[in-house]
């Protein structure tokens, strides 16, 4: 591995979604040496909402907030690398490897990489994703009207997009795979009086069938073991998220679903390790909160680096 010729950085942003990318205007205008690190999908989860009513001072498409986001972090002067980051670790300072056997150095380290969408791992999972099969009911649900439909999944998102996708297509099952809910009550009671869905619980989704698009998905009884073809054109699978922490095994605890535990204010338990964002142990994975942590995250880094109080 070689290491940056850049010499050693205030801050590493790591992930460049609503958190991450304001972290990187807090960064910028505090004139500290900063870099975002990103993958392609600038923007991260605020992306996949066409429909954004609770940001203030904006209503629209998440992409485009996202945009106006990004346009304002490059606006500051922080550095934009698109590259993926393998590991970091401390020693004085932090060291971070990236995936093209580079080595950077810096002060402190904000991570604001967000989570990933569980994955089925059943056939056909990733042959229909895109070609009737969704993760978000929010965003695709309008691309079924009249169409018959599932939804994978037992907790507030699965249920919630059920009662969503009710107002549009024409069957809707939900899929449990126990018989005891993790949604609301009230929004599971919703659910089952709602004539259109058929809940449909100790079953798991075995496969997902079609030929171009879905046409089918199969779901099998958890103990008596029978299976249904349910034929329908498009599939949710809405089974909850899973947050990766091996990059800074050690560095960090985590809480008991693996969401990065914080403070109040978004320190670690590595000092001048910080988290924001979808990632950490904050209730309400919201946009509007994510950008206020991101902030609160910077203004730390700035505080960690120059001794400053801040703004406390
Ligand atoms: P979640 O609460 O983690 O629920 C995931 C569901 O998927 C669980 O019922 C789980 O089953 C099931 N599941 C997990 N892996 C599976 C697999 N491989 N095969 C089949 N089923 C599987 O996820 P979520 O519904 O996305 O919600 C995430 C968080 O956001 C929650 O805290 C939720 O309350 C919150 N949320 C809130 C609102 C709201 O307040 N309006 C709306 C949406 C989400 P088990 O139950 O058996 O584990």
């Amino acid at each position: 591995m070689q290491r940056n010729s850049k010499g050693m950085y205030d801050v590493v942003i790591v992930g460049a979604g609503a958190a991450g990318l304001t972290s990187a205007i807090y960064a910028g205008r505090k004139k500290l040496k900063a870099v975002l690190i990103t993958g392609p999908n600038v923007g991260g989860e605020t992306n996949s909402t066409n429909d954004i009513q609770n940001y203030p001072g904006y209503e629209g498409p998440g992409p485009v907030l996202m945009k106006k986001f990004w346009e304002q972090a490059k606006k500051w002067g922080v550095e934009i690398r698109e590259q993926r980051v393998l590991r970091i670790s401390k020693a004085k300072d932090f060291l971070l490897e990236l995936d093209n056997n580079e080595k950077i150095e810096s002060k402190t380290v904000i991570l604001s990489y967000g989570r990933e969408r569980r994955k089925l791992n059943i056939p056909g999972e990733d042959k229909f994703f895109g070609r009737g099969l969704s993760t978000c009911t929010t965003c695709d649900a309008p691309l079924f009207p009249n169409k018959e439909t599932a939804v994978i999944g037992g907790g507030n998102s699965a249920v919630e997009g059920a009662l969503e996708l009710a107002r549009i297509a024409k069957k809707i099952y939900i899929v449990h795979r126990r018989d005891v809910f993790r949604a609301d009550e009230v929004t599971v009671e919703k659910a089952k009086a709602e004539g259109k869905i058929e809940v449909l619980t100790n079953h798991v989704p075995i496969e997902i069938k079609g030929d171009k698009f879905v046409k089918s998905l199969i779901v099998e009884h958890v103990t008596t073991k029978a299976r249904k073809e349910l034929p329908l054109q498009g599939v949710f699978s809405e089974i909850g998220w899973e947050t990766h922490t091996e990059m800074v095994k050690g560095l960090v605890d985590v809480n008991a679903v693996g969401e990065i535990i914080v403070d109040a204010h978004n320190r670690t338990k590595t000092p001048g390790l910080y988290a924001c964002g979808d990632l950490t142990s904050i209730p309400y994975k919201q946009t509007v909160i994510s950008a206020g942590h991101g902030a609160i995250a910077a203004l730390e880094a700035y505080k960690f680096v120059t001794g400053s109080k801040g703004h406390d």
